[in-house]
Parts: structure tokens; sequence; C-alpha cells
């Protein structure tokens, strides 16, 4: 009875290992295939705007005597190109500083309502070119400890949508607030919206919703990963609620004391 016991609990305790074994290749696995997605897209939306360059200045370069007029519009055109690719690296920079682990997160007591209101400062412009109005409001005065430059740019970058896929005349509210342990930040539009199925990608690389809309937009698909990244960092919580044609509000949820995140 003993042996049979003993060998029971070696056959338990090697198929327990075995499982956890297969688990933790599965987990790499899935890594590897994620990573080399990640570099694969990355190269193609580098690629993009590169191919565009090339046929623009190839063709000026074949004529001779090219038209000021058609010489200023490929220019242009160029120099648009150029600008999109910055973007694209600008914004691959952030998403890689997100990716590191916690220890390179820079935690301190902010103020809320000044980071903010620091954001809609420089937002603003932006927002009056296209006929956009900005209202904010604080419910009180909310202090967290967060990593400031991280989570601006989680911040910026949902205003920043709501401003662009807004309507003429349309508005965008943010909000903030606090309970006895977390700050939420609220940032809803009036815009154009997100069809339910949509919802569940648009925080993925690289994703947007109408490619085509989205190009001449004049975005990476990057936007919302980041902000993600930065969130989660943070041991938030970002959430989407959506009606197409009618607007949406996405939230934030922070804890207001600093907990690092888990590795893994
Ligand atoms: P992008 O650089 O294209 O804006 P994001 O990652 O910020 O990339 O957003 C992904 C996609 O989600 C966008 O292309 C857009 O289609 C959609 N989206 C994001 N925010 C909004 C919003 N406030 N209203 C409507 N659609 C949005």
């Amino acid at each position: 009875y003993h042996a049979d016991y003993l060998h029971e609990n070696a056959y338990t305790e090697t198929k327990i290992l075995s499982e956890a074994f297969n688990k933790m290749l599965g987990r790499l696995k899935a890594q590897d295939d994620s990573r080399q997605e990640f570099v694969s897209n990355v190269s193609h939306e580098l690629k993009t705007p590169l191919t565009s360059m090339k046929v623009l200045a190839d063709s000026l370069l074949i004529q001779e005597n090219v038209p000021t007029e058609l010489y200023r519009e490929f220019m242009g055109d160029l120099s648009e190109e150029i600008e999109r690719e910055n973007k694209i690296i600008n914004d691959l920079l952030s998403l890689v500083k997100m990716d590191k682990t916690a220890s390179n997160m820079n935690i301190q007591s902010v103020s809320m309502n000044e980071l903010v209101e620091k954001i809609l400062k420089r937002l603003r412009p932006i927002a009056t070119k296209q006929n956009v109005e900005v209202v904010y409001q604080s419910f009180r005065p909310v202090t967290a400890e967060i990593d400031e430059v991280k989570l601006s740019l989680a911040i910026t970058n949902l205003v920043e949508n709501a401003i662009k896929y807004n309507s003429e005349g349309g508005w965008v509210h943010v909000t903030l607030n606090a309970d006895h342990k977390f700050c939420n930040i609220e940032v809803a539009d009036s815009g154009i919206g997100i069809a339910q199925e949509e919802t569940e990608h648009i925080f993925e690389r690289f994703y947007r919703v109408d490619k085509s809309h989205s190009r001449e937009i004049g975005g990476t698909g990057l936007g919302l990963s980041i902000a993600r990244n930065a969130v989660v960092m943070h041991r938030g919580a970002i959430k989407v609620f959506s009606q197409p044609g009618e607007g949406t509000t996405f939230t934030i949820r922070i804890p207001l004391v600093y907990v690092a995140p888990e590795r893994g």
C-alpha cells in the first residue's frame, strides 16, 4: 500500500510539473509569435510612407523641366509622407518605452487636476481649428501617485482622438473624479463613434477602424495601445463605450496609491 501511495504521488508530481512546463512553453511560444507579428507589422507600416516617398522623388527625377506648380505639389506630398514616418517612429518609441518593466516607472505624487489642465491647454488650439469645443469638469482636487509622463501620454491620446474623430461643431467633455481608492478620468466625445464589433480591436497595435478614413485623419493606430499600456502599468483599467454616429466615451481608472505591476 505504501509503495503504491509513493508511486501515485510521484506520478501526480510529474504530471503537475509537465503541465506547468507545457504551459510555460505555450506562453513563450505565444510571446515569440506576437513579437514576430509586431516586427512584421512595424516593417510594413514603416515601409508604406517610404514607398510613397520613393515614387514621388523618382517621378520628379525622370521628368525634365518640371513645372514649378507640379514640383511644389510633389514636394508637399513628400513632406507629408516624411511627417507620417516621423509620427510612426515617435509612437513606436513611446510604445517601446512603455513595454519595459515596472523598474522604469518614475512615480511621483501628482495633482491630477493640474495634469489634465496642462494637457487640455496644449490640445485646445487643435480643437479650435477643428471647431470642436472642449469642456473640462473636475469634482474635487485629486492627487495620485503616477508616472506623469506615461499617464500624460495616455490622456493626451484619448483627448486627441476625441477631437480627431469628432464632427464639425462637436464637443469633448473631460471629467476628473475620485473615490477613496481610485482616480477616474472620463473623455467623452460627440464624434463618429465605434461599432460594437470594432471596440474589442481598437487597443491592438496598428489597428484602425476605417483604414482609408483613419489615413485621411492621419493616425498610426498606436495611440490606444500606448494608452492601454500606460494605464496597465499603473494597475489601472481603460474602457470604452460607444454608439456609432453619436459618440464615444473612454474611461481611465487609476489607483491613487501606486502598487508595482506584477511581472509576466
Ligand atoms: P490612430 O492613430 O489611428 O488614431 P488609435 O490607436 O489612437 O490610432 O485608435 C485606433 C482606432 O480607433 C482609430 O483609428 C479610430 O478608428 C478608432 N478611434 C479611437 N478613438 C476614437 C474616438 N474617440 N471616436 C471614434 N473612433 C475612435
